[in-house]
């Protein structure tokens, strides 16, 4: 049966809302009876999500498509670098179609235009919670699309537009779906979660007969009643996440929060206009760990943005000393076409962002080294991700799938540990980066 399926080839890059939109589109694909196929050659027509985020993936998806035509010859090309279709089709004018993120129809479209579909729906099977690209035992949520924001130095409300949040009891179905499914840990993903449903004037719904409002602390209410792990992304230091972290504290969802912070001079950050940008972060942030103490914080920065002064920069180191940041990631900054930052003036020369990047990230590591070696002998409940040999490779509250650390557990395949499995650990050792332990149980635990 399934030979006689038309086949498509697809190729995901970019962030994780790049990779939800994949996932819709993988699972509409399905449920109307392609098959998707891992090889140019198997494929019929190949299908490239793209991102068009910074200089470096413009590349990367305009050498994906260009790689797609040469092997396969047949390409549909979604996803942010969709936005500038001029682009694309200088580079590559035999692409079949061009459309936008979140634009799944236009995909569809396409699809059925160069493969017609073969549906049988009693020999096609789709589980009702969808396809996913990541392991079963985690999901992203995408709350929202597009920003209101319009931060120097960022492109993606011109190609995503203003803030569209998708009401609270779809999101709710939805996560609902992936728990069934075996999803045990759900990562809330958009450009600006603290924004969500602003748009929406925070429209009340009613899920499993309970109202909530389209906001982002009843969402997190409505996501701890499915006793999956609920991580936050892209959070702003607006006065209103205080209202969220009771529900960390109290164990609803997990104590972690992912904030851009980017700068902390605020004539920077004005320069960059970032949201939340307030002269009360760093007190916020302490009154939070004060509320939740075992809060973990993320965040990311850039260094060398124009203008920015020696004094500039050492006051953000400043503010590493004093918030004590569990996680940081940083970018030398570099210009984004069309950016609204590239007519700043002063750039600050290639090798003095280096030298900056250098320094901030020889700082954090000390911080985050210490922060870590406070866990040893802790007991710190993990999410298994999957085994290696002996060793059971986990994540704790503290990290998030691909960005931050993870927990190797010594004695895991002795433990009998399965992927997506919550074990307790204790903390022996710790590294940069990452903690290794025991499993305290050494049977298996239920899976939750
Ligand atoms: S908040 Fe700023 S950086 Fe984030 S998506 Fe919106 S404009 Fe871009």
């Amino acid at each position: 049966m399934s030979l006689q399926n038309p086949k498509v080839g697809f190729v995901s890059l970019g962030c994780p809302k790049a990779l939800v939109d994949s996932e819709r589109i993988l699972t509409q694909l399905r449920v109307e009876g392609y098959d998707i196929v891992p090889t140019y050659q198997d494929a019929d027509v190949v299908v490239v999500n793209t991102c068009g985020f910074i200089d470096a993936a413009v590349t990367e998806s305009l050498d994906a498509i260009g790689e797609a035509l040469a092997e396969n010859g047949k390409v549909i090309v979604t996803g942010c670098l969709g936005k500038r279709p001029e682009q694309i089709r200088e580079a590559h004018p035999e692409v079949l179609s061009i459309s936008g993120p979140q634009d799944y129809q236009s995909v569809m479209e396409a699809v059925h235009t160069a493969l017609p579909p073969k549906h049988d729906p009693f020999l096609d099977l789709v589980p009702d919670y969808g396809l996913k690209l990541t392991p079963r035992h985690y999901a992203y949520l995408k709350i929202s699309e597009g920003c209101n924001h319009r931060c120097s130095f960022c492109i993606i409300p011109s190609m995503r537009g203003d803030l569209v949040s998708r009401p609270v009891d779809e999101v709710l179905r939805e996560a609902e779906r992936l728990v069934k499914g075996g999803v045990k840990e759900l990562l809330v993903v958009s450009q600006d979660t603290s924004a969500y449903g602003v748009d929406l004037k925070y429209a009340e719904r009613t899920w499993r007969d309970r109202t909530y409002a389209t906001r982002m602390k009843a969402l997190c209410e409505g996501l701890s009643e499915l006793g999956a792990w609920t991580r936050l992304h892209y959070v702003y230091p607006y006065p209103h996440v205080d209202d969220v972290i009771p529900l960390m504290a109290e164990g609803k969802i997990l104590p972690y929060l992912d904030i851009p912070f980017q700068h902390a001079s605020p004539r920077i950050l004005k320069l960059m206009k970032r949201p939340g940008a307030v002269d009360k972060t760093l007190e916020r942030v302490q009154r939070w760990k004060a509320m939740c103490p075992d809060l973990t914080l993320r965040s990311t920065f850039i260094v060398g943005f124009p203008g920015e002064t020696e004094a500039e920069f050492e006051s953000l180191l400043d503010f590493l000393d004093e918030a004590q940041l569990d996680r940081v990631g940083a970018f030398a900054y570099s210009p984004v076409d069309g950016a609204a930052a590239n007519a700043l003036p002063d750039p600050v020369p290639e090798e003095v962002k280096q030298e900056r990047l250098a320094r901030f990230m020889e700082k954090q590591a000390a911080i985050s080294a210490a922060r870590l070696e406070a866990k040893i002998g802790t007991v710190q409940r993990c999410l298994v991700d999957l085994i290696e040999d002996d060793i059971a490779v986990a994540r704790s509250s503290a990290d998030a799938p691909e960005i931050d650390g993870l927990v190797h557990i010594q004695n895991g395949a002795e433990a009998g540990l399965r992927p997506g499995q919550f074990v307790d650990v204790e903390i022996t050792e710790s590294d940069e980066h990452d903690l290794f332990g025991d499993a305290v149980i050494k049977q298996a635990l239920p899976v939750v």
